[in-house]
């Protein structure tokens, strides 16, 4: 097969240009490079040897083709030449062919296994396509075949719709011509649409030169031989539009190319988007460090014990202080992940070997509190990564720290800020977050940290502009220094000038502007501009929430987490206990739907008297109905309290991480079961009563067609089935970019979920994180979505952007997005469709 060598003054230049020869080549073909010199402090130029190196790495009979861009290339090519055995020479070929074009069109040819000859003239043409496309040439003589001859056998002719994104394109233009030189049979084409003339199939350029465009028709003429055969294999092409994507062309808007433009020049850093908004201000670096505590000797090891647990006892009811009122800004609902803390408080081995040390070393408690931490932060840190321990580092330093304060009486690493700043910090601990003013931090920017983290889901209760997991970069500005935040983008603009600065400050104050807005007007339902009702229900942990979600305008709740009952009471609470929360959130409600959903404990979520063992892998463990099920007399309570509550207003029942069909069949059974108690009792209860599930196991979404059979809706549960669908724990920093709800097989799956419910006649909703993010909602929306259940902070601006959506105008949006394979083409294209 023929080789080819690209020589080129820039090594970079000629790598790239080979990486796409290849790409559109399949790899078939031998090409070899040579670019630039050896010369660390000028490394532009061309360099004989390296050339003579190159043509003996592609070298055979059939020919080299060599490539060269400018001027001084030629000359080291030919002194390469001088060094190149005679018997070679003749089939070592110098094309002036420009270097991109010729290359391309060569590099198809040959893994064609067209002859030099032919290749070699493709090559000298490879600039006329994009001439005639600019109207600049005329076409050239070979390669229009205007009649079919009259000796011709097996004329053929065939119309083809190009339907995929991007038309005929290099890729698509290569398939053709490598299909067509395997056949015994000859092929040209012209585009029908724009009236042109047949040219031949079998030349790239000429292909190109056709300018044949998503929607255009080509119309196909064989003959030959194998005439049939070879249109046979291009209808299949055709027909399966190449493998392509068939979405839409979408073309980017200028603005957002400009401004991305401007601020490549001013100079950012990009990051994960964790929280939208906008900030301008001065930097402040803030760093988490352990005190040094003194080591002393003490002689009363009981009451240095005594001490310790008590600090523990008191450090443990702050904990759950927060968890149960929230902070000033924090809801309660979200509080409720500083649950987590509560465990690693009571940790049992930590505990064990603080004690050990005063009663051995005889320390005081301080001390020995201080280097067990040291000790268990480097197991944490050394844990490989997507393990449970190396996520919770943060947790363990926050609830170290504290239990530190109590036992010294002192305070340490308080975040204090006396003026508005833009923070930035490695990590922060969700206690950090939680003591934030929100008057005073701007923006926060992290080296670590993903989309999912606690401290990322606190940044949004805040309505904080947040951009985390930036690299250590963002370190290096000095403190003080003025910067930008695009938490939208996320984006964080390190030089920024006075006119950008302005813009940034103008986008801030028109977001601030848009939230006292949407505040306003969240009581308003969420119709979008062409009439289409989005339902707007919140996500709730107890009654305190209720009364929120009704006040920020929710239409009824998505999804009430009853564990966070479970996890907040000091033992299992009794059915009639229950039974008095699920009706007075019912009556609070006034006949808006409450969607109460069976205890999702394990996972994350643990409650401590329960006293269920510590699992290596607690989130596919031991969790949700897994749980309710093997534990059915303490379930039963759950339900029967569901149902007497059901005649208080309008209640369902949900089960959590449901993965099998047994599983769906065991619950049913068991709600039948107790509505056969409370009937033979005379209790009442709402006999019409729906159960549902969530759709947050891939298993289950293999199996929905089933389970749909056996439930009267779905709700979709996005924060677990991402982790689950992309194996990546939502809490680990390092694959943050994977468990992320823009990935491609993510908005798949909900695509599939969405169709699956609707053929199926259930109703669908969302209730996990990705429901609130108003960059995804017209996609969601275009699939078919028209349930969303949120944290009630997150619902005015919710509804009010909702309201400016105008589904008809984004109708391809959702195609264009299913047919994109990249999870930061997802992204992108969401952040510029968003208000
Ligand atoms: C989810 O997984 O998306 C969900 C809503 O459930 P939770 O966050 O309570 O696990
Ligand atoms: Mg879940």
């Amino acid at each position: 097969m023929v080789g080819i060598v690209i020589v080129s003054h820039s090594e970079a230049l000629a790598e790239s240009l080979k990486a796409l020869a290849n790409q559109v080549s399949k790899n078939k073909v031998s090409i070899a490079t040579a670019g630039g010199i050896d010369d660390e402090s000028d490394p532009v130029g061309t360099d004989a040897m390296k050339i003579l190196t190159a043509i003996q790495e592609v070298y055979s009979e059939d020919g080299v083709i060599i490539f060269m861009d400018l001027g001084s290339a030629i000359l080291s090519t030919d002194t390469a030449l001088d060094f190149v055995d005679d018997s070679w020479k003749q089939h070592i070929h110098l094309s002036s062919a420009p270097l991109v074009e010729g290359v391309i069109a060569a590099t198809v040819q040959a893994a064609a296994g067209i002859p030099l000859n032919d290749i070699l003239s493709e090559a000298e043409h490879a600039l006329q396509p994009k001439q005639s496309q600019l109207g600049k040439a005329t076409q050239k003589n070979s390669d229009v075949i205007l009649e079919s001859k009259a000796d011709q056998i097996n004329v053929i002719t065939e119309t083809y719709k190009l339907r995929n994104t991007l038309g005929l394109h290099a890729r698509p233009a290569a398939r053709i011509v490598t299909t067509c030189a395997v056949f015994d049979a000859e092929a040209r084409i012209r585009n029908v649409t724009k009236s042109g003339i047949f040219v031949n199939a079998k030349s790239m350029n000429s292909l190109i030169t056709l300018n044949a465009v998503q929607g255009n028709e080509v119309e196909i003429q064989t003959s030959g031989a194998e005439s049939m055969q070879l249109q046979s294999k291009l209808g299949k092409m055709f027909n399966t539009n190449f493998g392509e994507s068939t979405a839409p062309l979408v073309r980017k808007s200028l603005p957002r190319l400009e401004e991305q433009a401007a601020a490549r020049s001013k100079g950012y850093i990009e990051g994960i988007s964790v929280a939208p908004g906008y900030a301008v201000g001065p930097v402040k670096h803030y760093e988490h460090t352990l005190p040094s505590i003194i080591k002393e000797s003490i002689s009363d090891v009981e009451a240095e014990i005594k001490k310790l647990k008590l600090a523990i006892e008191k450090a443990k009811a702050e904990v759950i202080d927060i968890i149960e009122e929230g902070t000033s800004t924090i809801a309660p609902e979200d509080a409720a992940i500083f649950e987590a803390q509560i465990l690693l408080i009571q940790d049992p081995e930590l505990l064990s070997k603080v004690e050990k040390r005063i009663k051995e070393e005889r320390i005081a408690a301080p001390y020995a509190w201080r280097v067990t931490l040291d000790e268990f932060i480097a197991i944490y840190e050394a844990a490989t990564s997507g393990s449970q321990l190396s996520t919770r580092v943060a947790d363990l330093i926050d609830v170290g720290l504290r239990v530190l304060e109590k036992l010294t009486g002192e305070s340490y690493n308080t975040l204090e800020v006396n003026e508005p700043v833009i923070l930035i910090t490695e990590e922060l601990n969700p206690s950090d977050v939680a003591s934030i003013d929100t008057q005073k931090i701007l923006a926060i920017c992290t080296t670590k940290g993903s989309e999912n983290s606690h401290s990322a889901i606190l940044a949004r209760s805040l309505g904080i502009p947040s951009v985390f997991g930036m690299g250590k970069l963002i370190r290096e500005i000095p403190e003080g220094n003025v910067v930008a935040v695009d938490g939208e983008l996320g984006m964080l603009y390190t030089r920024p000038e006075s006119t950008f600065l302005s813009e940034m400050e103008k986008k801030r104050a028109d977001w601030l502007e848009i939230k006292v807005n949407a505040s306003r007007e969240r009581l308003e339902p969420a119709k979008t501009e062409d009439g289409i009702q989005l339902d707007v229900m919140a996500n709730v942990g107890s009654l305190a929430d209720v009364y929120q979600a009704i006040e920020q305008g929710a239409e009824g709740i998505g999804l009430f987490r009853t564990e966070f009952v479970f996890m907040t009471s000091g033992n299992y609470p009794s059915e009639d206990d229950q039974f008095a929360m699920y009706s007075r959130a019912a009556a609070l409600l006034d006949g808006k739907p409450l969607v109460i959903r069976t205890i999702d404990i394990g996972g994350d979520k643990p409650v401590p008297y329960l006293n269920i063992e510590k699992e290596d892998n607690p989130f596919l463990g031991w969790r949700g109905i897994r749980y309710s099920l093997d534990q059915a007399e303490l379930f039963k309570t759950q339900l029967r309290a569901i149902l007497r509550a059901s005649t208080h207003g309008n209640v369902s029942v949900m089960f959590p991480m449901l993965s099998t069909l047994d599983e769906l069949n065991r619950a049913n059974l068991l709600l039948h079961t107790c509505k056969k108690e409370l009937s033979s009792n005379n209790i009442p209860f709402d006999v019409n009563i729906k159960s549902g599930i969530m759709v947050e196991v891939p298993a289950a979404v293999t199996m929905l067609n089933n389970l749909l059979e056996h439930t009267d809706f779905i709700s979709i549960g996005t924060n677990d089935l991402t982790q689950y669908i992309m194996a990546a724990d939502r809490t680990n920093s390092r694959v943050a970019e994977l468990s992320s709800h823009y990935q491609p097989a993510v908005i798949h799956t909900i695509a599939d979920i969405v169709q699956k419910a609707q053929k199926a006649g259930k109703h669908v909703s969302m209730c996990g994180e990705m429901a609130r993010d108003t960059r995804l909602t017209a996609l969601l929306a275009g699939l078919g979505l028209r349930s969303f259940s949120m944290s009630s902070n997150g619902i005015p601006e919710f509804k009010w952007r909702a309201r400016k959506l105008n589904l008809q105008h984004s109708s391809g949006l959702s195609e264009t997005i299913l047919g994109m394979k990249d999870v930061k083409e997802v992204k992108s294209t969401l952040q510029q469709s968003v208000l």
